[in-house]
């Protein structure tokens, strides 16, 4: 069965842009597709692990105005937003340096292990 009905969609309102709209401003409400969210401004995380609802999504505009304005009725949320993404970078730095100490660790008792062959094999 084919039915025609009216669906209402949000277009990007980046000059020039077609696209549908997945996201927008949490400030402003400028509507922007997914191509253009991450040049016109930054999807905050909620969770380390976890993407979703409470993500936050700012306009780069915006985003000037919530650092430089302490009345911002959303500088508190933007800041929160700010500091758990200062902790995901750190937290995949960290992870990138044990990753290497554990490479490092792995090989030692690989070669170690072929080099204790003659003192294994006596047991
Ligand atoms: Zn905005
Ligand atoms: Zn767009």
């Amino acid at each position: 069965m084919k039915i025609q009905y009216q669906v209402e969609k949000n277009i990007c309102d980046v000059d020039g842009c077609k696209e549908i709209a997945y996201g927008k401003c949490m400030r402003c409400g400028t509507d922007i597709c997914l191509t253009h969210q991450p040049i016109v401004g930054k999807n905050y995380r909620h969770s380390a692990t976890l993407r979703g609802g409470e993500d936050g999504y700012f306009c780069n505009a915006c985003i000037s105005k919530l650092i430089s304005d302490p009345n911002e009725p959303l500088r508190e949320i933007h800041e929160a937003y700010l500091g758990l993404d200062r902790l995901i970078k750190k937290i995949n730095e960290i992870n990138k340096e044990y990753d290497v100490l554990i490479k490092h660790a792995e090989e030692s008792i690989q070669k170690l292990w072929k080099k204790t062959k003659n003192i294994r094999e006596m047991y």
